[in-house]
């Protein structure tokens, strides 16, 4: 067997592709071989993507998507349909949190100030925007790309999840349940599905740096670490933060009917070690 890893003609549907981490999976689907579907509610960022892949001599297209529309998603897939093809691999990457569903504190205490916002005034349209977000997120696109991925052969879907799917972060307790939740459906899709020849799993990240959480790791200058950032590098073994393309391999493993053809329904750290490491 060959190990190089081929998506050949493979149509790979990337759903927050704009993002800086599925921006990247979406670059190396196609440098693989791929035809790659970009989606993302921000098009102008999808569609730089897909230029550089086409620039590139790939094969891509953008497209505007909610993915918690589904009946925009239902137009999508019939227009990915025309343009690429039928799914082969989708790849569910929309996600994130919001500072409403975020508490000021790690712990709850007696004596708060009266302007802090603790667990009890977390709003609940917050809450409820994360959660779907990330996991309503998650099954709209399934319940509408994996339609014509029944029965294909070397069909699959490869979920993020995140460490709190293990554990929870403080703070966050919307983002960490989705993200838990998102590890559990996983499992259930990887179950449903086993007859119908589509595979499930996911990667779970450790910490890098995106859009999303810069403001959380980082003062205003980029540079000089929060308590918040230098907390997660010190419970990181490997003492940093990941890049994106260190997540390339451990996607393409999952997403290669070569390579895992009998992996089934696993949620993957790909995190420097920040799971395994208890902090003592
Ligand atoms: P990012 O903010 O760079 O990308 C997220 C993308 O999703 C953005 O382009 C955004 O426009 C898009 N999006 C948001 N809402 C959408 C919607 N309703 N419909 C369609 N697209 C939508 O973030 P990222 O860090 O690249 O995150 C990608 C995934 O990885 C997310 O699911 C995130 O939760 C997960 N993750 C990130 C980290 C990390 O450290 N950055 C760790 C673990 C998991």
């Amino acid at each position: 067997m060959s190990l190089e890893v081929s998506f050949k003609d493979k149509v790979v549907v990337v759903t927050g592709a704009g993002g800086v981490i599925c921006a990247e999976l979406a670059k190396e689907f196609a440098k693989a071989g791929a035809k790659v579907a970009l989606l993302d509610l921000n098009l102008e960022a999808a569609q730089t993507y897909a230029d550089e892949i086409t620039e590139a001599g790939g094969v891509a297209k953008a497209y505007k998507a909610n993915v918690l529309d589904k009946e925009a998603l239902e137009e999508v897939r019939t227009q990915v349909n025309a343009d690429l093809g039928k799914t082969d691999i989708l790849v569910n990457g929309a996600g994130g949190n919001s500072p409403k569903a975020t508490t000021d504190n790690e712990f709850h205490e007696t004596d708060l100030p009266e302007d802090t916002k603790s667990f009890f005034e977390l709003d609940t349209k917050g809450i409820e925007f994360v959660f779907n977000l990330n996991y309503l997120g998650t099954l709209l696109p399934t319940q509408v790309f994996a339609q014509d991925m029944v029965g294909r052969e070397g069909a699959n879907i490869i979920n993020i999840a995140s460490m709190n799917a293990f554990t929870p972060l403080t703070k966050i307790p919307a983002y960490s349940g989705a993200k838990a939740a998102i590890a559990n459906f996983t499992q259930w899709l990887a179950v449903h599905f086993s007859h119908v020849g589509i595979r499930c799993n996911a990667i779970a990240p450790g910490f890098l740096v995106t859009h999303q959480n810069v403001d959380l790791m980082f003062e205003e200058d980029h540079e000089t670490l929060k308590p918040r950032g230098q907390k997660i590098i010190n419970n990181t073994p490997m003492g940093r933060f990941g890049e994106p393309s260190e997540l390339v391999g451990g996607t393409f493993f999952l997403a290669s009917e070569e390579m895992s053809s009998f992996v089934n329904g696993v949620v993957l750290p790909i995190d420097g070690g920040f799971n395994a490491y208890s902090g003592v």
